[in-house]
């Protein structure tokens, strides 16, 4: 079999490889993919330092003739790169298409971005002074994956780092990297110079790890867990480096009495299970008044029962597998301890056997949850969820602003002073009403408060805000 290889200062390289396994199907090696060391990660990092100052002064046209050739590859492959994603991750075909096409959209966008950059030129308090604002490239950026949105990430990294003219030392998920693979040949192919992107596979212990002892990257942009990225900030803090953490969720999505309950099972059952719950703005915790509380679970279990659990690149499979059997552990040793918590289960919990060999897990649905219990206050990151009753708005809402976290939060009503309130209450960094709270448009701002997010947020013209430095130039007229 072919490895795929790491490619460090334009250079493909690696015989050291990892099977990248298919969670569908776990006899289906998706392919070899290279496992990168410290060397190799220290040589990709010098590689990009060399790259910096060439790139960092190229002309906006070029990097918006490059971002725009890749987005026009991803989107004319969009089929073929979503089965692979399917693939590698386990998400269902449509939702692996859908990924593909927004990480295309992604750099159509960025490549957009480059030729719209501006600064501003104000006058100086002081007379006969001009005073010029510019942004200008950060240096060295190291970006860290995870494995849940293979394709999507890497692409909200890597656009606006090249966009702005930054270099870049990518490390993915070791469970995914043939997406990450894909989309650094085709910006490989589209003719980046040598040294501007480079691609290190590999361990987090390893690679990851070696990326955040360097003192030469100027930022780490980084999705992941709690526990990464709280080594990534503290590494920072030592080398003066700059951050943008995107790490867990405990969403809520609040039902109120006067939701209209077809739209907020819809909502829910999304938010919930889909990609198999494993979105960090997936929604676990359903915060249900009491008025509709029983037609809400009643609904939402027929609801369950339709939807189809199977290999991912099946035609009418509606949640795909858990990615690996770690996550699937995770998932069951918390249904485990939902039951020992006291709240019952009103769905699944039951693993599934199918065709294939894979991680089949039912979605799951808990009722008679309290905010306390271990399954309302930690992630799990599986089709778990609980349903939290409530008396009213100000309790559902006193609950859904009651987490450690803050990245999305939802709510179904038809009441505009409800949806209006709860808009401007939530506290979380995207609110959605009537809407799943995962499900976001790749042109405007991502990311979240409390623990959930750390630095500016990433996406649109946000984006700008991490991938560049402000300077202030003065000048004597
Ligand atoms: P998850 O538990 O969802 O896999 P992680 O935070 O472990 O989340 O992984 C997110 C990314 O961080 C992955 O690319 C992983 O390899 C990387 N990673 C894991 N450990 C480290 C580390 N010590 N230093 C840097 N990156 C790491």
């Amino acid at each position: 079999m072919t490895i795929y290889q790491n490619l460090i200062a334009g250079e493909w390289t690696g015989a050291d490889a990892v099977e990248n396994i298919n969670p569908s199907d776990t006899k289906e090696v998706v392919g070899l993919y290279a496992s990168g060391s410290a060397t190799d990660t220290n040589n990709a990092i010098a590689a990009a330092k060399a790259a910096f100052p060439a790139w960092s002064r190229s002309g906006i046209w070029e990097r918006h003739v490059i971002l725009k050739k890749a987005g026009d590859e991803i989107m004319a492959r969009k089929d073929e790169l979503g089965a692979l994603l399917a693939r590698e991750e386990g998400k269902t075909l449509p939702e692996a298409i859908g990924e593909t096409i927004r990480a295309s959209q992604i750099f159509e966008f960025f490549a957009g971005e480059a030729l719209r950059l501006a600064g501003e030129v104000v006058p100086s308090v002081r007379p006969n002074i001009g005073v010029e604002i510019t942004r200008e490239p950060l240096g060295v950026i190291g970006i860290i994956t995870p494995w849940n949105f293979p394709i999507a990430i890497p692409a909200w990294k890597i656009a606006p780092a090249l966009c702005y003219g930054n270099t870049i030392v990518f490390k993915p998920a070791e469970l995914v990297p043939g997406c990450s693979w894909a989309i650094v040949d085709i910006l490989n192919r589209a003719g980046l110079p040598k040294g501007v992107l480079n691609l290190v596979m590999g361990k987090g212990s390893i690679v990851g790890q070696t990326m955040l002892d360097s003192p030469d990257l100027a930022g780490i942009t980084f999705t992941g867990s709690v526990g990464t990225g709280k080594r990534v900030a503290l590494s920072s803090i030592e080398h003066n480096r700059k951050i943008q953490l995107e790490m867990g969720g405990k969403n809520p999505m609040v039902i109120l009495d006067d939701a209209d309950l077809s739209v907020a099972v819809e909502a829910a059952a999304n938010s919930a299970f889909f990609s198999t719950g494993q979105r960090c703005t997936a929604s676990s915790r359903l915060i249900v008044t009491e008025g509709i509380h029983d037609r809400f679970v009643q609904a939402m279990t027929e609801k369950l029962k339709t939807l189809n659990v199977d290999h991912a690149l099946k035609t009418g499979t509606h949640i795909g597998p858990v990615v690996d059997e770690r996550q699937l552990k995770t998932d069951t040793d918390y249904i485990e301890i939902g039951k020992k918590e006291g709240a019952k289960l009103a769905f699944g919990g039951e693993l599934i056997s199918r065709d294939t060999p894979g991680f089949y897990l039912q979605p799951t649905l808990f009722t008679e949850a309290t905010n306390q219990m271990r399954i309302s206050r930690e992630e799990i990151f599986g089709p778990v969820a609980s349903v939290i009753r409530v008396k009213d708005y100000e309790e559902a809402l006193a609950v859904a602003n009651d987490t450690p976290f803050g990245l999305s939060s939802g709510i179904a009503t038809t009441s505009l002073k409800h949806a209006t309130h709860f808009k401007r209450n939530a506290e979380a960094g995207m609110v959605m009403v009537n809407l799943p709270t995962a499900g976001v448009d790749f042109h405007v701002p991502f990311g979240g408060r409390k623990a959930s997010s750390y630095g500016s947020r990433e996406q649109g013209k946000y984006a700008a805000e991490f991938f560049t430095t402000v300077k202030t130039a003065y000048t004597l007229a």
